[in-house]
This record gives C-alpha cells, sequence and structure tokens, in this order.
C-alpha cells in the first residue's frame, strides 16, 4: 500500500484546523494561559507550513517549499516555548528567531525550485532539536504539577527521536533511500504527527482545565490582602491535621496574635497604611514558620498560626521572632508598625476540638492585652 502525501497533508490540514480551533474557543479564550496560547500558535504554524508544501511540484516551489521549512520549524519552537511557559520561563530569543532564520538560509542557498528536500538536513535538524527542548522542558516539571504532563513529555520524546531517525537515513542514504522513503518519507512523518497532535492536545486541553482548578482553589483559599490563608482554609486545613494526629499523637500550639491599638493606626495614618502594617505582618509571620506551619488570617488584625510539634517555649520565641521582624520592617513616612499580643495554646493527644483549642489561646490572648499588650501569655499559666 502507497499512502498518497498529498492526500495525507489535507487530512492532517484539516485535523489540525479543528483541533486548533477546539483548542482556541475551549482552552485559550477561556483560560488565557499562555501555554494554550503557544500552542494554538504552533497548531497555526503547522497548519500553514503544511499548507505551503502543497504547491511543491509548481511554479510556487521555490518559495513555498522555503516557507513551509520555516513555518514547520517556527511550530517545533512554538511547542518548546509552551512547555517552557509551564515553569513559567520566557522562550529563549536566538532560539526564536535563529533556529528558523538558519532553516531559512540553508532551504533558500540548496534550490528549493527543483528540489523539495532542499535544506533538508538543516530543517530536520532543528525539528529534533525542538521536540528535544519540549520534552525535557516538560520532564522538569516538578512532578506534583500534572500527570498529563508525562504523556506529553512522551510524545515530544517520539518526536524528537523520529526526527533524528529522518535526519540520519537522510544524511545516510538521501531522500530515495530504502529505509527513508519507506519510514521516514513525507508521507509517514504526516501520519506520526497527526497521532502525535491528537496526544498532545488532548493533554493540553486537560492541563489547562487542572490549572484552572488550581487557580481557582488558591483564590478560594488566600485571603487577598495579606496572601495567607483565609479564617476558612486554615480552620479545614487544622481540623484535617488534628483528625490525622489522632492516628500520629503529635503535640503543638495554636498562636493567635492580634495588632496592638490598630485602630490608632488606622486613625493616625490612615487605612492605608493599616493595610501596609497588615502586609507586614504577614510577611514577618511567612519569614518565621517553617513551611509545614500554617498561617491564616482570622479575621481584620487578628490572625492565627498552627506550629505542629511545638512547645511552650518554642511558641514564644515563635511570637518574639515575628514582633522582632514586624518592627523591623521599614516604613515610609512615619509609619510607626504596631506591636503585637499573643495567646498560645498546647494541643496534645488529648485534645478534642478545635473550637477548645481556639477559645483556649483566645482567654490567652485577652490576659495579654490586659497585662498591658505587646506580650504573650499561655492558656495553661492563666488561673
Ligand atoms: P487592641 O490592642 O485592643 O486589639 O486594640 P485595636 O485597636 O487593635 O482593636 P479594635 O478591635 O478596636 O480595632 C481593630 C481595628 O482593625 C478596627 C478596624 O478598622 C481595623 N481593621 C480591620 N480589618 C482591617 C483591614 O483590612 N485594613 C485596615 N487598614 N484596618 C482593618
Ligand atoms: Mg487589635
Ligand atoms: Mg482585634
Amino acid at each position: 500500500m502507497v499512502l498518497d502525501t498529498a492526500t495525507l497533508r489535507v487530512a492532517f490540514g484539516v485535523m489540525a484546523l479543528v483541533l486548533g480551533l477546539l483548542f482556541y474557543f475551549s482552552a485559550y479564550r477561556y483560560t488565557r494561559s499562555p501555554y494554550s496560547g503557544w500552542w494554538c500558535l504552533a497548531l497555526v504554524f503547522f497548519l500553514a507550513g503544511s499548507a505551503a508544501f502543497l504547491l511543491n511540484g509548481t511554479a510556487h516551489q521555490w518559495w513555498a517549499n522555503t516557507l513551509g521549512n520555516v513555518l514547520l520549524v517556527h511550530g517545533g519552537v512554538a511547542v518548546w516555548a509552551g512547555a517552557r511557559s509551564l515553569r513559567d520561563l520566557r522562550p529563549r530569543r536566538w532560539l526564536f528567531t535563529g533556529l528558523p532564520l538558519v532553516t531559512l538560509v540553508a532551504t533558500a542557498v540548496d534550490d528549493p525550485g527543483t528540489d523539495v528536500w532542499a535544506g533538508g538536513a538543516v530543517f530536520l535538524a532543528a525539528m529534533c532539536v525542538t521536540m528535544a527542548l519540549a520534552s525535557r522542558e516538560l520532564w522538569r516539571l516538578e512532578p506534583g504539577y500534572s500527570r498529563v504532563r508525562v504523556p506529553m513529555a512522551v510524545a515530544a520524546a517520539v518526536m524528537a527521536v523520529f526526527y533524528f531517525g529522518r535526519l540520519v537515513y537522510f544524511v545516510l542514504e538521501g531522500p530515495d533511500g530504502p529505509t527513508f522513503a519507506t519510514f521516514f518519507g513525507s508521507a509517514g512523518t504526516t501520519l506520526v504527527t497527526m497521532v502525535l497532535l491528537v496526544v498532545v492536545s488532548f493533554s493540553m486541553a486537560a492541563l489547562s482545565t487542572e490549572q484552572q482548578t488550581r487557580a481557582l482553589r488558591m483564590v478560594a483559599t488566600r485571603d487577598d490582602l495579606t496572601g495567607l490563608l483565609n479564617r476558612k482554609a486554615f480552620l479545614d486545613m487544622v481540623t484535617e491535621l488534628l483528625n490525622d494526629r489522632a492516628v500520629t499523637q503529635g503535640t503543638g500550639a495554636l498562636i493567635l496574635a492580634d495588632l496592638d491599638n490598630f485602630k490608632a493606626v488606622n486613625d493616625t495614618y490612615g487605612h492605608a497604611a493599616g493595610d501596609v502594617a497588615l502586609q507586614a505582618f504577614a510577611g514577618a509571620c511567612r519569614d518565621t514558620v517553617r513551611s509545614t506551619d500554617l498561617v491564616g488570617r482570622y479575621g481584620g488584625e487578628e490572625f492565627v498560626l498552627l506550629i505542629p510539634g511545638a512547645s511552650a517555649g518554642r511558641a514564644e520565641k515563635i511570637a518574639e521572632e515575628v514582633s522582632r521582624r514586624l518592627a523591623q520592617v521599614p516604613t515610609a513616612d512615619g509609619l510607626q508598625m504596631p506591636t503585637v499580643s499573643y495567646g498560645v495554646a498546647l494541643y496534645d493527644a488529648g485534645t478534642s476540638g478545635l473550637e477548645d483549642l481556639i477559645a483556649a489561646a483566645d482567654r490567652a490572648l485577652y490576659a495579654a492585652k490586659s497585662l498591658g499588650r505587646n506580650r504573650t501569655v499561655h492558656s495553661d499559666r492563666l488561673s
């Protein structure tokens, strides 16, 4: 059976067009994520490049063939740039313009008017490089990123290996050689590309949705002003942790923090300055705690920290450190950072509910306020 290249290219073009439109309307317009944008662009390049090759054998071959090579290489670069954007990295400019430019020159000087394989070795090498780079970027994503990164990385790696095989046999035996013609010719390539395009488009669509879910979850659990956990997210996470603790028998400390005379900060320096102080306090907490600790904005100028494994002494050290950092934050317009009062309650295997724990910390905080503010009080030292 001989596969007809022109027919396959038309089928490929129709498929790329449909995928591109579907992808544009279902993913890019909806999420505006850079990688779905790059993937749409890559599809456009592949589509336009393949369309240009349809003019092979006509009087337009000399420019259409050159353009086709350049567009396909651009498509490869766009795939790589999309993979890179998943790690929030920008495409490297030298690759973006350099590879297509080299391909352009190599094709143009190689008689593209009569030879449909003009610049073939450079074109194949460029495609191999972009696909290998895309695969590398996808492997380098953190493992928790998404399950679909694996089929995408494999698809790009398969493509890189396939183009490497094409390059090797193109150089060894030329485009008319038996192995090249049978396995690595235009018809075979179009077929392989079609299959991989489906794999990648499917994975990309899944990734878009996952990305959006992540983003929404982030918005739903964070306090806008400080970026800390909001009250609900904090309580949910602590409840989960305390339930788990039933198995692990862990201990730890819950610290409630309330900025002192904060109303006066607002009244003296204005609400915007008050917001700056709240953000500075959040920053001081973040800089002090470990990644396994939880920090949330409990409401207004009141914050809550959960420090698993902490003793009373360690909780006190943490509170001191947060206050020390807050006092050192540089401020504009004479703003004086407020001091902070802390109430600490310890939990252990016998602690039943979160409500009791927070109530105990709140009583300690109230005592800290009554004793003159800017101090830490432990709930077990209340009479
Ligand atoms: P105390 O030492 O007893 O805690 O006194 P306080 O003034 O800190 O306590 P009070 O509860 O009287 O005032 C809290 C103030 O916090 C009042 C409120 O306007 C302010 N506040 C709450 N949320 C925000 C916010 O998001 N931004 C700003 N700028 N102020 C806030
Ligand atoms: Mg206060
Ligand atoms: Mg308060």
